[in-house]
């Protein structure tokens, strides 16, 4: 729900040739536009929850199952191949954590820190229209790591109803799921 109302708030101009260039994201940034803005939304979902948690709207423990999960679904995503857009942007995520984490890994300020840190990256392209760093994160980070081929299969199986169980019920899914993913990254 959070991935969808961040692709609501997406501004629709960029700056790349100054405030006044009126140019539309999309003519910015092309045939890049969606892998860019897929990615962006799933970063950008992550961390509005962590801030509706930071501020008592959501209870303080969701955030560590939502990172978790964030994980689960990223690697799930990635099924839908090279081609679609979903996937290159879930890609380009998991490479990111892994080549910042030193691996794939679920340790929850880890992750929150590398999707910090790639949001930015992903946001000031967005903002900026930038066509030639789309170009760049797309063709370094948007394929299937290596780490995470063989990991696919075991991913398969997990049920795709967890991310809603573990935001009505952080409390029971946190270090369940936390336990569950860490064993099958091992
Ligand atoms: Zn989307």
């Amino acid at each position: 729900m959070l991935h969808e109302m961040v692709h609501a708030l997406g501004g629709g101009m960029v700056s790349a040739d100054g405030p006044q260039s009126a140019k539309r994201i999309d003519e910015a940034l092309g045939e890049r536009l969606s892998t860019i803005e897929e990615c962006r939304a799933d970063l950008l979902g992550l961390l509005f929850l962590e801030l509706l948690s930071n501020r008592g709207l959501l209870p303080s423990d969701l955030i560590a199952a939502a990172a978790v999960t964030f994980v689960i679904t990223s690697v799930q995503t990635l099924r839908f191949g090279a081609g679609d857009d979903y996937a290159r942007g879930a890609a380009i995520t998991l490479t990111d954590l892994i080549d910042r984490g030193g691996g794939l890994s679920v340790e929850v300020e880890g992750v929150l820190r590398g999707v910090r840190a790639l949001a930015e990256t992903v946001q000031d392209i967005a903002t900026s229209g930038n066509y030639r760093a789309a170009g760049k994160l797309i063709d370094d980070c948007a394929s299937v790591p290596p780490e995470i081929k063989p990991l696919m299969p075991r991913f398969e199986g997990m049920p795709s109803t967890w991310s809603f169980f573990s935001m009505l019920h952080p409390d029971l899914t946190d270090s369940c799921a936390i336990r569950a993913t860490a064993a099958l990254l091992e």
